[in-house]
């Protein structure tokens, strides 16, 4: 059993966007409830991700109708997916089971006394990022050529996750607002970013903040977003094991899996179209790494990352 653990999709943004979409099977999504089950997915996340294109007092409404959807096409419709409320619910999922974890992508629907977040959490919300990729009242993110930091909401925000074992989310921040939620968070991770050393991007992590994750025993998912992995036309599995190998190198074996990104791109990586091109990838790493490794890659590190 492969049991693979993804930390980022938008699957969610997918089925609000057109909801004749079937979880279960649409040809026009790159993960499917009948591709986790083919591939023997152990953990998938959902993102609660609202395009800016829905104006920011309209945002918070889209996260709710976003929630049902979840909660009625994901979870209602499959009995096999669980939802993942602790780290003691992924910890012992059956075989046969599959578990769903929702995660925030951007705050920007925020509510200043944090309610809105209370309520989320309460939901089964496990890792937060505080920004898209653009700027909100929380922080500025990556894309904001301005590159400024957290704010005193974006900090409050952290110490409300710290307090309630939340993940914090660094895929997407500026630098600065990087360096600021490493002061404070204590259960950081970037569920999908890659190594900028390999293919510059503001998405990317440098080598000096590659680091200091490994270093607060923090956990990166590297990303299947081609432009991300290379600047060759075409990216392809090697390219992902290149991000994986670099990342080892700086001392993070433990401390790495995927975050694929799988309806949130529009290209895909050649051999790593959908979900169920798992196997490919797996069967890539299995020819470079132990079996311990593997596993580790696939889902281990990420579920020890799991405060609660
Ligand atoms: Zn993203």
């Amino acid at each position: 059993m492969k049991k693979i653990i993804d930390a980022h999709c938008d699957v969610l943004w997918k089925l609000y966007e057109d909801p004749t979409r079937s979880f279960t099977n649409s040809p026009d999504l790159h993960l499917t409830y009948n591709q986790l089950v083919s591939e023997g997915a152990k953990m998938q996340a959902f993102a609660l991700f609202v395009d800016p294109i829905v104006p920011t007092h309209l945002q918070y409404e889209a996260v709710l109708e976003m929630l049902q959807l979840y909660e009625k096409e994901v979870l209602g419709k499959h009995a096999g997916m669980k939802p993942i409320l602790s780290k003691k619910d992924l910890q012992q999922l059956s075989a046969n089971q599959i578990g769903a974890m929702l995660t925030v992508e951007g705050c920007d629907w925020i509510d200043e006394n944090l309610d809105r977040l209370t309520f989320l959490i309460r939901k089964g919300v496990k890792a937060v990022g505080l920004t898209w990729n653009h700027v909100n009242k929380l922080a500025d993110g990556a894309m904001e050529p301005r590159g400024a930091g957290l704010t005193s909401l974006g900090f409050k925000v952290i110490e409300h996750l710290n307090k309630h074992l939340i993940l914090t989310d660094v895929s997407h921040l500026s630098e600065r607002a990087f360096w600021d939620v490493l002061t404070v968070a204590e259960y950081p991770i970037a569920s999908h970013s890659n190594v900028a050393t390999l293919c510059p991007h503001p998405r990317n992590l440098k080598d000096d903040q590659i680091k200091a994750m490994i270093d607060v025993d923090g956990w990166m998912g590297i990303t299947f977003v081609p432009f991300f992995l290379t600047k060759n036309e075409k990216a392809t599995i090697q390219d992902v094991l290149r991000h994986v190998e670099y990342v080892c190198s700086l001392g993070g074996e433990n401390n790495l899996g995927f975050g694929s990104d799988f309806d949130g791109i529009k290209e895909t990586v050649v051999g790593l179209s959908s979900y169920k091109d798992y196997s490919n990838l797996i069967n890539e790493l299995q020819k470079h790494y132990s079996e311990r490794l593997v596993r580790g890659f696939l889902g281990e590190n990420f579920l020890k990352r799991l405060p609660s």
